[in-house]
């Protein structure tokens, strides 16, 4: 009867129709850098949406042959074997992210520290073994960041003395997670998640609504003892729950104090939330070294940074902006 009226909105919801048929969430989940890799996004175009994903597993195996203490072959590998003698050139990748582990050791005095690894790889965990006191002693002294040096104008590194070993285990998963963003948002996409393991980013939010980013109880697999509300954010956890195993009733987990070259006691997980991955992995790390009270004020001296403790005996610990927006 009214066909100049009824067209257009026939027209709409013909194309609604389409629209709700076609675009959906599109998801991939590959085991890469020893972690879930997990990317969801939302593209109208399906074809556009997959080679996004793809794009994004190829860019993280990439960094994984780069930057794995696993594979012989990698850069950093090789810089493990060689930069005790000589310096040992990098690709600028590897030579920034180095760069930004150590400005985070600067700012963490010391909790975070590549140079862990020097102790760090004489734990196995999946043969769960663990250093004599005796052995750990003698390696101890090559635990300091200050022995990292860089040279800017060739991109090389040198360690100051034998025995230093640097691992990026705390940060490079942050660094993939960027740069997944990067790609993804380089190829039109505003809206995804992608994780790797601990370390998540989100852009834009989920159609409208926020992520509901759960933090997981420690003690119990499955339960959540917060869930966060996230959109357009980076968001990372650390935790003793993932990698340990337990000797003579001793949790033995793989975040390691640079001071005693053991396990960090105190803390059970560190969540915090920022606006960049790489900064977020390094920061939630550097937490759970630091303890509940120090770290914390670490959290509250930096902008636009939130964190979520929990400490050894189950409390939850809060920086104060999340405390604010939980509040009525
Ligand atoms: P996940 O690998 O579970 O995401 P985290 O972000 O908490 O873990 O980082 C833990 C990893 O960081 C360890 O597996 C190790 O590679 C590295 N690491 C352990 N202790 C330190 C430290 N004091 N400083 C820097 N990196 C560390
Ligand atoms: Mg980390």
């Amino acid at each position: 009867m009214y066909p100049h009226k009824v067209g257009p909105l026939l027209l709409l919801a013909l194309a609604m129709f389409i629209t709700g048929v076609r675009a959906e969430w599109l998801s991939d989940e590959q085991a890469i850098m020893g972690t879930a890799v997990r990317v969801e996004l939302w593209h109208e175009d399906d074809t556009v949406g997959r080679a996004a994903i793809d794009a994004v597993m190829r860019d993280m195996y990439r960094i994984d042959r780069l930057m794995s203490t696993y594979k012989e072959d990698s850069e950093l590998s090789r810089v493990n074997r060689e930069a005790a003698t000589r310096p040992v050139a990098m690709s600028r990748e590897l030579f920034d992210l180095i760069s930004r582990s150590l400005e985070v050791s600067e700012i963490t005095e010391g909790a975070f520290d590549i140079t862990y690894a020097s102790v760090g790889h004489l734990y196995n965990f999946r043969r769960k073994t663990r250093p004599s006191d005796e052995i750990l002693e003698k390696a101890l002294p090559a635990i300091d960041y200050r022995h990292v040096l860089l040279n800017k104008e060739n991109h090389s590194i040198k360690f100051k003395r034998q025995g230093v070993r640097i691992d990026l285990g705390g940060i490079a998963k942050g660094h993939a997670v960027d740069r997944a963003i990067t790609l993804l948002q380089a190829r039109g996409i505003t809206q995804a998640i992608v994780s790797a393991g601990g370390d998540s980013r989100i852009i834009g939010d989920r159609r409208g609504r926020p992520w509901m980013v759960g933090v997981r109880d420690p003690r119990r697999e499955k339960e959540m003892a917060a869930i966060l509300p996230l959109s357009d954010t980076a968001v990372s956890t650390s935790g003793d729950y993932e990698r340990y195993f337990e000797l003579d009733g001793v949790r033995y987990h793989h975040i390691i104090s640079p001071a005693s070259g053991r396990p960090v006691t105190g803390i059970r997980s560190v969540t915090v939330v920022g606006q960049d991955s790489t900064t977020m992995d390094a920061l939630s790390t550097s937490v759970f070294v630091m303890g509940v009270e120090k770290g914390l004020s670490l959290i509250e001296s930096l902008p636009d940074v939130e964190a979520v403790i929990i400490d050894a005996a189950g409390r939850m610990h809060y920086s104060s902006g999340l405390l604010r927006r939980q509040s009525p």
